[in-house]
């Protein structure tokens, strides 16, 4: 019997690292969606393709040619055009263009095609903002994974510094509250909690004790 796992949850709210932290500790392989749709996007800015041109992204995305791999360690590789892109993908730049490119409806439906080919294949830990909602509505587990806009604002912080991007906590939190609001106002797949999710909020535990508390629900 195969196992889904579904993870949505808003900007910086440790998503990627509870996943890939809950992936280990299972043995079951994660993937990241947002990656996906950071591809594409990464691809639609290289190529000056203007993001508000909803008809010139669709007759390119036949071009992108994305590809998702697993790596050994559990981090996801993305290709595009036969290039690894992967450490692009989370420029700021990236971040701050990708909620206007998911929110078209045919971008939505090519990024679907390209995970339903990955998690065809068993077991897996999905994560987004509509995996729960939309990708997987039959999950056998689901959770939303949250956390106060304070403290994803410092952790978004923390990772852009890591890059030697360098923006004030306001502006950070500023960029965040956007994209949520974008991701959360959009007319197809919103982020929302589904009714069935389990309700995480990390504002107050450590990576280990979100990881503890995800794992504590599933029974494999
Ligand atoms: O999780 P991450 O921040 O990398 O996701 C980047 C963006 O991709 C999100 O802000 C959202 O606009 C989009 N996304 C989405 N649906 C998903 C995963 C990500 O719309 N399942």
């Amino acid at each position: 019997m195969s196992i889904n796992i579904a993870i949505d949850g808003p900007v910086a709210s440790g998503k990627g690292a509870v996943t890939k932290g809950l992936s280990k500790k299972l043995g079951i392989p994660a993937l990241d969606t947002g990656a996906a749709y950071r591809a594409v996007t990464l691809f639609l800015l290289e190529n000056n393709i203007d993001l508000q041109d909803e008809k010139l992204i669709l007759m390119n995305l036949n071009k992108i040619n994305l590809r998702l791999y697993m790596a050994e360690n559990h981090d996801v590789r993305v290709f595009t055009q036969g290039q690894d892109v992967t450490g692009r993908i989370r420029d700021n730049r990236v971040s701050l263009a990708v909620p206007t490119v998911a929110a078209y409806a045919g971008v939505r439906d090519y990024v679907n095609h390209q995970i339903a080919v990955v998690a065809s294949q068993g077991n897996y830990i999905l994560e987004g903002r509509d995996i729960g909602t939309v990708v997987l509505p039959n999950a056998d587990y689901k959770f939303y994974l949250t956390a106060s806009l304070e403290v994803r604002a410092q952790r978004r912080k923390a990772d852009l510094d890591a890059k030697g991007e360098h923006l004030s906590l306001l502006e950070v939190m500023q960029q965040v509250k956007q994209r949520d609001e974008q991701d959360i106002n959009r007319k197809i797949a919103p982020l929302r909690q589904a009714p069935d999710a389990i309700y995480v909020d990390s504002s107050n535990l450590t990576l280990e004790q979100t990881i503890d508390t995800l794992a504590k629900y599933i029974k494999l």
